[in-house]
């Protein structure tokens, strides 16, 4: 996809140089368009040093993970989402014992299944960009799965924007998405689109990353534009966990980091990425399922579920103790917790070195409620649906997603929405959707991203991990927008502490 892209560039530039240099007798003028095109080229190449745009390269890069060392120790990973699953994976690679408490009846986190006839129906976490994932990626070969793509690049979703809908195909690049709004769009939506954009691009890319907040970068005019409201929210607002009343603290380059990482990418992450990785794939359970059966074969792990850890204690001698709500005790070297920050603070206050409980304090967390459910009356064949609504109760605007869980399949029989907050759940339930559809309710917490704890992430983590020398912390939201990708590169980065090493 890489290659074809930049050959198409190649080629569009011969064939505008080409015709400018028929069409024009001024020599002046043919110089000034190379001038320009240089310059749009020379803006989308450059990326500031330590831009977000340079965080995630970094994050993308391999990380060697040792086979021996851990020979002898033991280590307790508290909760089985992706993060403490790697953990695991990566402690009993290097030759550690390795003891996973999870709390549920069921390893996986937040990829929470719903199970019918055995087969593993994607609720919460769906899709996936593999090509900007190589840690993700690159565990999926490790174990052959095969990526699925949605294919649904025919099919248009939309977003609903007031009385109209823009229709658009995912994962149909820059030129499709410009085209769409060109055709859609007023002008002075197209205006406003355009600066918000661009903003945005200029915060992720251009600049070194700073505490500027989504408001802070478009302005009291931009951030209540129609345009912001009821498009940028709905479709990048409810990938970034950012509800209205967030548009003060979340960061921008966050939630620039959702367009121009995933859904119109700038740089493609994994440049070996083949046909099928470098599109919009299913994450169903095939990754945790193959990742729980390889630990589970492995005499050196043990695994220990609807276990709630509550404390970690040290002993006099040193060494660490881990207790469930039960009473049951576990000794051991090491204990990575690996549960979501609000989760972790209570196990860990006493154990843990003050800068990595001082970061942890920084994380709060928002209410989500994730419906299963099989009313297709406003979806009909679309693959996905973003809509702003107004609550009938409290007066103000909310965002939502609807989604197939693969999205090309015109035969779906359930669908997922996303939605944020209590009060907007009731509100889409009784108001916008037929209540007696609904499947099965999941309420996942999400952390959130704000202006204190997401800016210069891996400078502020490297420090912290070099400071731990028996108790660690990963989780997803750690690293950047917390998809499985962020879950694995932490763990990753943890486990060479455990080991000693450094990242
Ligand atoms: C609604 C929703 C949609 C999402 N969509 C996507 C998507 O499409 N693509 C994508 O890549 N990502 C998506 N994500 C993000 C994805 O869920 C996370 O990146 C990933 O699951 C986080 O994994 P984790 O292991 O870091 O943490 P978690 O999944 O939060 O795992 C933490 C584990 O710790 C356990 N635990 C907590 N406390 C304790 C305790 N005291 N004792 C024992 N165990 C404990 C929990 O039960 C859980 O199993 C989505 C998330 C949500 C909520």
């Amino acid at each position: 996809m890489a290659l074809m892209r930049q050959t198409a560039a190649v080629f569009l530039a011969v064939f505008v140089l080409v015709a400018v240099w028929f069409t024009t007798p001024h020599l002046e003028i043919f110089v000034l368009i190379i001038i320009l095109y240089l310059m749009v080229l020379f803006i989308f190449k450059f990326e500031h040093p330590k831009s977000t745009a340079r965080i995630y390269r970094d994050d993308a890069k391999p990380i060697k993970m040792p086979t021996t060392g851990g020979e002898g120790k033991s280590v307790v990973v508290v909760g089985g989402g992706i993060s403490g699953l790697s953990a695991a994976k990566y402690l009993i690679q290097a030759g550690c014992n390795v003891t996973l408490l999870e709390q549920r009846d069921i390893v996986g986190g937040n990829n929470d299944p719903y199970l019918e006839n055995g087969e593993h129906l994607s609720t919460t976490v769906i899709i996936t960009l593999p090509a900007q994932q190589p840690h993700y990626l690159q565990l999926c070969r490790d174990y052959g799965l095969e990526q699925t793509p949605h294919e649904f690049e025919d099919q248009k979703g939309s977003i609903v924007f007031g009385d109209r809908e823009f229709n658009t195909k995912m994962g149909s690049g820059i030129g499709g998405f410009l085209k769409f709004i060109y055709r859609e769009a007023s002008l002075k939506e197209l205006f406003d689109g355009f600066i918000i954009f661009w903003k945005f691009y200029r915060q992720f890319k251009l600049r070194p990353e700073s505490n500027k907040s989504v408001a802070d970068v478009l302005g009291k005019r931009l951030v209540n534009s129609t345009v912001f409201t009821h498009f940028y929210m709905p479709w990048v607002g409810i990938n970034t966990w950012c509800r209205f009343e967030d548009v003060e603290r979340q960061p921008a380059h966050v939630f620039a980091s959702f367009i121009f990482e995933y859904a119109l990418t700038v740089d493609i992450r994994d440049k070996t990425a083949k046909f099928k990785e470098d599109h919009w794939c299913v994450l169903d359970g095939r990754l945790i399922h193959a990742m729980r059966d390889e630990l589970l074969a492995n005499e050196r792990f043990t695994q220990s579920l609807s276990t709630k850890v509550e404390k970690i204690n040290r002993l006099e001698n040193g060494s660490l103790t881990v207790t469930s709500t039960a009473g049951e005790n576990w000794s051991c070297d090491a204990v990575i917790v690996a549960t979501q920050p609000t989760q972790a603070r209570p196990m860990l206050d006493e154990v843990a070195p003050k800068i990595l409980m001082d970061e942890l304090e920084k994380w709060k967390q928002m209410d989500c409620y994730v419906l299963f459910h099989t009313d297709f009356s406003d979806i009909g064949n679309r693959p996905w649906l973003h809509q702003t609504h107004k609550n009938q109760t409290t007066g103000n605007y909310y965002i939502t997603n609807t989604i197939k869980p693969v999205m090309g399949d015109l035969n779906a029989k359930y669908l997922i929405t996303y939605v944020y907050n209590t009060d907007n759940y009731l509100d889409f339930k009784a108001n916008q959707m037929d209540e007696t559809t609904m499947v099965k309710l999941y309420e996942p917490k999400l952390p959130i991203f704000n202006l204190e704890n997401s800016v210069d992430r891996n400078t502020v983590w490297r420090e912290i991990d070099s400071q731990c020398t028996d108790v660690f912390w990963t989780q997803a939201c750690r690293s950047g927008l917390q998809y499985h990708n962020n879950g694995i590169v932490s763990a990753k980065r943890v486990v060479r502490g455990v080991l000693g090493l450094d990242w």
